[in-house]
């Protein structure tokens, strides 16, 4: 059963209703969708388009997936929400057992966040507090990469690249925390102890007053669409290491899977101190990140006292639901040949990209699929073309990118590159 939208619900969103990053005066077009089943998306008009962007990382297991219905329908009718103040129950502390046993072996603690910004923001408290606990009063700023993306609370904005997260919009209510240029080592490039110099430099005359640094591990999400060498990655936790800076690894985006590791982290064999989750965690029903650390973290912070952190929402049964019945899906392992299979298409499928003069460069890594163009593209102009040729893509700046559902099949993929491709040859 689909609800349909009247021209007048249409009016009165247009003049009442704020969508991300834009402003209500906007004549940017929001296409409105009644419906969605396992890649697809059905529009008001009746029409089915593909979605390319998993809603922004997270539908993995596509829309309307029988399990997690199931799963969901069965928490509603036991109970949908209890505060987690003293009180905790089945769904999470099954939760959290999953994530200490997919996650690496150190990592062993799990605090439970309503959003990725706000897992962000416990990460970095938690890096503030393990050391302010133990008299290291001086240790309060971050070391981060330019080009990053770690969420829109103003903790987590403080860190995103001060450009693309506008920091001068917000000067004097953002804290102010040290950046160092985005990775300079891409990929499948070859990593020299020079392309760490900056970092290794600043953390040298600086680590006194850092408590942590933080990272998106091998994929620079909503920042910039950026893979950078797992050697790289290597060097940082070993220089966090040897100056005394505990390391976070926001893998919201690129957990559970979508890097072709279960968790990015692994393409360099390192574990983080602090490390969130989100985005695929629940398989897009609900909203829920967490921020998972090692013991000698929590242990710190509680040899010392409470963790100052508490959301209402906490733990939610009914999002705990969601979650158990998508890392069950993960569990059959079925994601480790979808993603490479992913991959494999998007490596020849957006090869005819690389050679359009506005095309700047073509990358891929997992079921993660980049076009970087030349110029910035026109939004209003190029988001329609994606809607008129059956697929949902939403570009930003020069980028043009797609990361489908794992679910998706051979010939589902043939079709959204080959439009894809279509409509980049025309912008
Ligand atoms: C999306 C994202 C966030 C923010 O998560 P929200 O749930 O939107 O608050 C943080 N970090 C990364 C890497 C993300 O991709």
């Amino acid at each position: 059963m689909h609800h349909h939208l009247s021209t007048g619900d249409l009016e009165f969103e247009s003049r009442h209703v704020w969508h991300p990053y834009s402003s209500t005066n906007s004549s940017l077009p929001v296409f409105p969708v009644v419906g969605a089943n396992g890649v697809k998306l059905t529009l008001n008009d009746g029409r089915e388009i593909i979605d390319g962007m998993s809603s922004w990382w997270c539908m993995a297991h596509g829309y309307n997936h029988p399990h997690m219905n199931q799963a969901m329908k069965a928490q509603i009718d036991t109970f949908s929400h209890v505060m987690f103040g003293g009180l905790t129950h089945k769904p999470a502390i099954d939760l959290a057992r999953k994530l200490v046993d997919m996650t690496p072996e150190p990592i062993q603690t799990v605090f439970f966040a309503d959003s990725g910004s706000v897992s962000v923001e416990v990460a970095i408290k938690m890096a503030m507090q393990y050391w302010v606990v133990q008299g290291y009063t001086r240790k309060t700023r971050m070391l981060t990469f330019r080009g990053g993306y770690y969420g829109d609370t103003t903790g987590a904005m403080s860190v995103c690249d001060p450009v693309g997260g506008m920091h001068s919009l917000f000067t004097g209510i953002l804290p102010e925390h040290h950046f160092v240029p985005r990775p300079p080592c891409k990929f499948d490039e070859p990593f020299a102890e020079s392309h760490i110099s900056e970092f290794k430099n600043s953390l040298e005359t600086m680590h006194e007053q850092v408590a942590a640094v933080i990272i998106e591990p091998i994929v620079q999400g909503a920042g910039g669409m950026y893979f950078y060498s797992p050697d790289f990655l290597r060097r940082v936790r070993e220089l966090c290491d040897e100056y005394n800076v505990l390391l976070i690894h926001d893998e919201i985006a690129t957990g559970f899977g979508r890097t072709g590791k279960l968790f990015a982290c692994e393409h360099a064999n390192i574990v983080p101190d602090i490390m969130t989750v989100g985005k695929a965690l629940t398989g897009g029903y609900m909203t829920m990140a967490a921020t998972l650390c090692t013991e000698k973290v929590s242990d710190t912070i509680s040899a010392h006292g409470p963790i100052m952190h508490g959301p209402t929402f906490m733990a939610n049964p009914l999002a705990c639901a969601a979650a158990n019945a998508s890392l069950e899906i993960f569990a059959t392992g079925a994601w480790k040949s979808q993603v490479a299979n992913i991959e494999q298409k998007l490596l020849s499928g957006l090869s005819p990209c690389a050679e359009l003069d506005s095309v700047a460069e073509v990358r891929i890594l997992g079921a993660i699929g980049v076009v970087e163009m030349k110029e910035p593209v026109v939004m209003k102009e190029v988001q329609p073309m994606f809607v008129e040729e059956g697929i949902w893509v939403r570009p930003f700046g020069k980028l043009i990118y797609i990361m489908p559902p794992y679910i998706i099949s051979d010939e589902e993929l043939d079709f959204l590159c080959q439009r894809f491709c279509r409509v980049v040859s025309r912008i």
